[in-house]
């Protein structure tokens, strides 16, 4: 089964990980100080907060924005379950606010509709890797003093108006899953320019403690003391992990230009097909595209998925409204809540795309798509 994504491991890459293996360190040493230190320096902001996954960054992130009981977050049900969960984990309420009907990115306008004194918090997410309409989502959170979350699992290496993500919104999430731009095996990070919300995202991903002196409340005591001043929980990345991710990293740039060029070619192949709707992209940004996501009309999206599975094409859909689940409707969540991400979700299919994908492989996956509809 050709996979609809996958990593791209190389010796260089095992060689960075078996130096770790054979180190003084396995965690929270030399590598991870120099993959966040690389990973805030891509983006040009001050901070970049490694750990265990993306899900991990998104419980942190909606840590250091200090929601609680009581705070609204406004969110797209266009995502994996984790951009809402990490805010339910705080015991927030979520929003949602439906998508743009052409990008999958959360739409403005539905934001301003649902955003209210009681929001602390609007987090996007950069839709198979094209960067959510960041300027007026802060335009609005500011207004109201809450904080964006950009959840850019997707959009590692994407770019705005010229601006990397992970510069835009107030916090910004990536996770490292094989599956996305790059990996760390099992990993992510929470990117900030903000010096406070930094802080508190590093002690919540290392149980809450601070080893700050000028911040204790008790500062007499000797060289061992270091104070718990909120709790937290264990999300350290390993040196093991950040080490693949230092690696990862510098191959970035090569991974987005073949997932350029493998867009391009789907674009060219697939645009005007009968029956079939290709991704809108705007016109300001450059995205890393993660995802290939085509939309099936005509009711025909089971049928499609299922003969492309048959043979041997092993796609995926991205996403079931995250309100459809279960946990979300025994909360009173109802379908209908967001018209044009249900029908969104009704149509899409993501087609294979990873940076090792070869054109031929693609250029089957485009004959099986084309030879189902019957164009
Ligand atoms: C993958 C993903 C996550 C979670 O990342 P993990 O590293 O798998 O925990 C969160 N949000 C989105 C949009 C994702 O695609």
């Amino acid at each position: 089964m050709l996979p609809y994504g996958r990593q791209w491991i190389d010796e260089a890459d095992v060689a960075a990980v078996t130096e770790v293996l054979t180190s003084d360190w396995l965690t929270t040493g030399p590598w991870v100080r120099d993959f966040e230190h690389a990973l805030a320096a891509r983006a040009g902001v001050a901070h970049a907060v490694s750990c265990t996954s993306g899900t991990a960054a998104l419980h942190i992130a909606y840590a250091a924005a200090g929601i609680g009981p009581g705070d609204e977050v406004i969110t797209t049900p266009m995502t994996y379950v984790a951009t809402a969960s990490g805010a339910m984990h705080h015991g927030a309420t979520v929003v949602f606010a439906d998508i743009e009907e052409d990008t999958g990115n959360i739409d403005p306008a539905a934001v301003e509709a649902v955003v209210s004194e009681r929001t602390r918090v609007i987090a996007g997410v950069d839709y198979a890797g094209q960067p959510v309409d960041i300027d007026r989502l802060n335009t609005i959170a500011h207004r109201v003093g809450a904080v964006t979350v950009e959840d850019a699992a997707h959009s590692v290496g994407s770019t705005d108006k010229g601006r990397p993500v992970g510069a835009l919104a107030d916090l910004t999430t990536f996770s490292f899953f094989p599956t996305k731009n790059m990996t760390t095996a099992e990993g992510g990070a929470v990117l900030t320019d903000d010096d406070a919300l930094a802080l508190r995202a590093d002690e919540f991903h290392k149980i809450g403690v601070s080893r700050d002196r000028s911040t204790y409340r008790h500062p007499d005591e000797g060289a061992w003391w270091y104070e718990v001043p909120s709790i937290g929980l264990n999300y350290r990345l390993s040196d093991v992990h950040a080490a693949l991710g230092l690696s990862q990293l510098g191959k970035l740039d090569d991974f987005k230009a073949r997932r350029t060029a493998l867009f391009a070619r789907y674009q060219e192949a697939l645009a005007g097909v009968d029956g079939l709707r290709v991704p809108t992209v705007r016109s300001w940004v450059d995205p890393t595209w993660h995802l290939y996501p085509v939309r099936i009309l005509g009711g025909r999206r089971r049928e499609v998925f299922e003969k492309l599975r048959a043979a041997g094409i092993g796609v995926q859909v991205n996403y079931i409204p995250v309100y459809w689940h279960p946990v979300f409707e025994d909360l009173g969540y109802r379908r209908g809540l967001c018209p044009n991400a249900e029908r969104f979700y009704e149509e899409e299919i993501s087609l294979p795309m990873f940076a090792r994908l070869s054109y031929d492989e693609q250029d089957r996956v485009i004959d099986t798509l084309r030879g189902i509809l019957g164009a």
